[in-house]
């Protein structure tokens, strides 16, 4: 069975005092959830300050991007060594925003996938479409052509290392995210099952084993009812992540969901 797993993306945002508070509040409201996993990706000033926060509780953090290169004359960019030597266990690589902000593509996401299983961290790669491409029928066909350029360069060998990290794709419709527009949970559903048919025309086994999170306006309110999806394995929140209140509201919601689905697999 897969365990869920609910990942904030701070974005932008954030600083010495508020993220204190902020860590704090999910700290106390998460700690006796033991049903899934818990990751924040930080701003990178503030990793240092995350793991001094977390170390000693049950939640994780990450980066919200890596280069794929180990060192060099690469200014501003961090190497996936850096993130791991502050603790980081997951990175989320492809967002749309990089894709659509910072001109990265799926080439670029291909190569930092891999520098980062290298490395020993969890990629949580990123898809989805775009409004228009939605409105055209697309969905598939972009989402299938986003993990394929990922998936198509890793050898055997690779691909048994990103599932000794445990690699997670999240499924994101560009118009979901930051819009307060999210997709019914049977349509999430839908493009979660094409993702782990994709999967599995690799390798059946790590198919059934890939968690596949639903990002796009995530709330406490519609958490649940995404949740309780067959394929959608937790979520990855933007905006309510920033809320302590909200974001364990949403933690919560999928460590009951999961509670649910032991219990009815026990029944
Ligand atoms: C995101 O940034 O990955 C995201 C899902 O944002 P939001 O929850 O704000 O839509």
């Amino acid at each position: 069975m897969r365990r869920n797993l609910v990942v904030g993306n701070w974005k932008m945002h954030g600083d010495m005092r508020s993220n204190e508070m902020l860590l704090n509040g999910i700290i106390s409201g998460v700690q006796e959830l033991h049903n899934a996993d818990f990751v924040v990706c930080v701003p990178n000033p503030y990793l240092f300050q995350a793991r001094a926060l977390l170390e000693k509780t049950n939640i994780h953090w990450g980066g919200q991007n890596v280069n794929q290169h180990e060192e060099g004359a690469f200014t501003g960019a961090v190497a996936p060594h850096m993130l791991t030597d502050l603790g980081c266990t997951y990175v989320l690589l492809g967002h749309s925003e990089r894709r659509n902000l910072f001109y990265e593509t799926n080439l670029t996401a291909a190569a930092r996938f891999d520098a980062a299983i290298k490395a020993g961290l969890t990629p949580i790669l990123c898809v989805g479409e775009t409004l228009a491409e939605h409105e055209a029928g697309l969905t598939e066909v972009i989402v299938a052509s986003q993990m394929d350029a990922v998936m198509a360069t890793l050898g055997e060998q690779d691909f048994a290392q990103a599932m000794a990290v445990n690699m997670v794709f999240a499924y994101e419709p560009v118009w979901a995210i930051g819009t307060g527009r999210t997709a019914m949970p049977d349509q999430a559903q839908a493009v979660h099952e094409f993702i782990r048919h994709r999967i599995a025309r690799r390798n059946p086994d790590a198919a059934a084993k890939v968690r596949i999170i639903y990002g796009g306006s995530v709330k406490a309110n519609n958490a649940e009812s995404l949740f309780a999806m067959p394929d959608v394995d937790g979520g990855l929140i933007g905006g309510a992540s920033l809320h302590a209140e909200e974001f364990v509201a949403i933690c919560q919601a999928t460590n009951s969901v999961t509670a649910s689905t032991c219990l009815a697999e026990l029944t």
